[in-house]
């Protein structure tokens, strides 16, 4: 090879290898106006979208969700919640017994004035009408000319929808009369990320989306309140609760208001609205206004006054365990059909007991950190969304509403090893739709997903799990991290290797259990029964009545947590047992006393001494 030619090979290499590595994302700018009529649940809309291609690729084609689309007889939905062996229970209607249920799906059920649709009337590339193509809730666009690497392209688009009956997340006139929960709502650009197009069908859940500025206008009729995401542009020309009572209004005479929101650096764009809210509005920590809007009735208005101090509360708990919130303002609507998190935003239902209402607002609220500014692929990862949510939202409530829980996640621990002994666990890997059932999914990515953070301070120390929850929101705020980068953090920050537990955890179904499998008077021997290893605390109770507590490091971590226990002698991965020495005659010995470590079987975890 002569010298200019492997000079040149270098630097070929050199170019790949950054085209590997270095982080790009897409850039949508969104400018909407949408025209409502809230007699037929109909709405016209325009849309011009500047799409930025910061990838390295040149497009030639991209994809829109129209996830409305899902909610008519016969869509990948319908059909899904009539095969899956455990249907949403808000999807669907029993007809037969509460033993026997026959399970019907209401999606089946809905007539042509009650389905959901985007329909798309025109779509332009750089001011010419292109090819699309609606397969189910997706549009594929096959576009004139290619979108190069680094360039921009205006789509406009002209489009219609229908906001179907309430079923799942969006809809009219939900189970406490909110009239509109518009979520999901308009022709949604895909995200194209490192792994391609994220053009997932909608069929239950979960959601990636590519981040942008929407500046979106809604004509509505003028009894209506508004809450959503983004800024609104014009209080005094609104009113509704968003005004200036220190300026001058100036209100329109016609029948509909026309509110102008603008949300920045956003991947979703929410809404809903009512001719009955009330509509309160508090000041938190960093300039943060908190909006409250919820039904007018007299059996939910105390709870929802008591809610929004708490709120406040719950913002600052993140603020200080997370990250700066970087947003200016969130509203908690009462809508939908659960609770369901959007950006600035969340729709939850309001008949709840005081401590319900609070618990719901902690988790829908702390997505706005995990599915939100990190925004890790919820439909690949939907561990690294609800689970973190999940653990993060435990803490919070047990200190706002000062439960004083020693362990806020036993709940979480409880409900995976009812997984595990179901048999029906399946890979956290597993994309969100394909789980072969609703129950092995939730509790993968709520308890397990848990599970890995509460276990991981039990692996790094505690001190170590906090430190790795704000660094890795520090440095992935706005970029879509993966599982690697939770581990990698982990390991920054611990100095500690983790593949072994990022593989094991969330790439398979194995499972920990480690034993006490004899004891004689000064020696322990365990064993590790179950496939995943684990390094192990463990205490031991002399005769004499002393404790000595011990921490047996696993050696493909080369290195241990930061702890006051006896380090002792590492415990090779490849080893089925481990014995242990002690210098004073044994009582009693315990296997991880903080039960953190998901041991599925606790039953040989003690020894005693008869
Ligand atoms: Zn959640």
């Amino acid at each position: 090879m002569n010298k200019n030619i492997f000079l040149l090979f270098l630097f070929i290499n050199s170019v790949v290898w950054s085209q590997n590595t270095s982080y790009w994302q897409q850039h949508v700018d969104y400018t909407m106006d949408i025209d409502m009529d809230v007699n037929n649940y109909q709405f016209k809309g325009t849309q011009k979208l500047i799409y930025t291609n910061n990838s390295p690729d040149d497009l030639n084609q991209v994809f829109y969700h129209l996830q409305f689309n899902a909610f008519q007889p016969g869509s990948e939905m319908d059909i899904r919640l009539q095969n899956v062996v455990d249907p949403d229970r808000r999807m669907v209607n029993n007809i037969g017994t509460k033993e026997n249920p026959i399970y019907e799906s209401k999606i089946a059920k809905l007539s042509p004035d009650e389905i959901g649709y985007q329909r798309i009337i025109s779509l332009s590339q750089n001011g010419q009408p292109v090819t699309h193509e609606v397969i189910g809730t997706i549009l594929k666009v096959t576009l004139n000319e290619p979108i190069l690497s680094g360039k921009k392209a205006t789509f406009d688009m002209v489009f219609q929808g229908q906001l179907p009956v309430q079923i799942r997340r969006s809809g009219r006139n939900n189970e406490e009369g909110v009239a509109l929960s518009m979520t999901q709502w308009y022709p949604k650009m895909a995200e194209y990320d490192f792994e391609g197009w994220n053009a997932n069908a909608y069929i239950a859940r979960e959601f990636h989306g590519v981040w942008g500025n929407f500046d979106v206008t809604i004509h509505i009729d003028k009894n209506y309140t508004i809450g959503g995401t983004g800024y609104l542009q014009n209080p005094q020309e609104v009113g509704h609760g968003y005004e200036d009572s220190s300026k001058k209004m100036n209100l329109p005479k016609e029948d509909k208001l026309t509110w102008h929101f603008k949300a920045p650096n956003v991947h979703d764009f929410a809404w809903a609205a009512d001719a009955n809210f009330m509509h309160d509005k508090i000041m938190a920590e960093n300039d943060v206004t908190l909006h409250f809007f919820y039904k007018n009735n007299s059996e939910i208005k105390e709870n929802w006054k008591k809610l929004q101090p708490k709120t406040a509360e719950i913002l600052s708990y993140f603020n200080k365990h997370i990250g700066q919130y970087p947003y200016k303002q969130y509203s908690v609507i009462q809508g939908g059909d659960g609770g369901m998190e959007y950006a600035m935003c969340t729709l939850i239902t309001g008949g709840r007991s005081y401590g319900s209402l609070v618990g719901l607002t902690a988790h829908e609220f702390a997505h706005t950190w995990f599915q939100f500014v990190l925004a890790s692929n919820e439909t690949k990862h939907s561990w690294m969304d609800e689970g973190f949510t999940s653990y993060i939202s435990d803490l919070a409530t047990n200190e706002v509403l000062e439960q004083q829980k020693t362990n806020p996640f036993s709940g979480a621990y409880r409900s995976y090893y009812y997984l595990v002994s179901s048999g029906k666990e399946e890979p956290q890997t597993m994309h969100s739709d394909r789980y072969d059932t609703n129950f092995a999914y939730s509790i993968a990515a709520y308890s397990k997903g848990q599970l890995f953070l509460t276990q991981l301070g039990y692996v790094i120390g505690q001190d170590n799990l906090e430190k790795t929850i704000k660094k890795y929101y520090e440095d992935f705020k706005f970029k879509h991290p993966t599982p690697n980068d939770i581990k990698r953090t982990a390991e920054k920050v611990s100095q500690l290797q983790l593949d072994w537990y990022l593989n094991y955890w969330t790439q398979t179904v194995t499972t920990i259990d480690y034993g006490i499998k004899s004891v004689t008077e000064k020696e322990i021997v365990l064993e590790r029964i179950g496939e995943m290893p684990m390094p192990i605390d463990l205490t031991v109770t002399y005769i004499d009545g002393t404790k000595e507590d011990f921490n047996i490091p696993l050696r493909m971590m080369l290195g241990h947590k930061p702890t006051s226990a006896k380090i002792v002698k590492d415990w090779p991965w490849a080893a089925p047992t481990y014995s242990l020495n002690t210098k004073k005659a044994i009582q009693k010995v315990e296997i991880d006393p903080s039960k953190l470590m998901a041991d599925v079987d606790q039953n040989n975890n003690i020894w005693t001494k008869d």
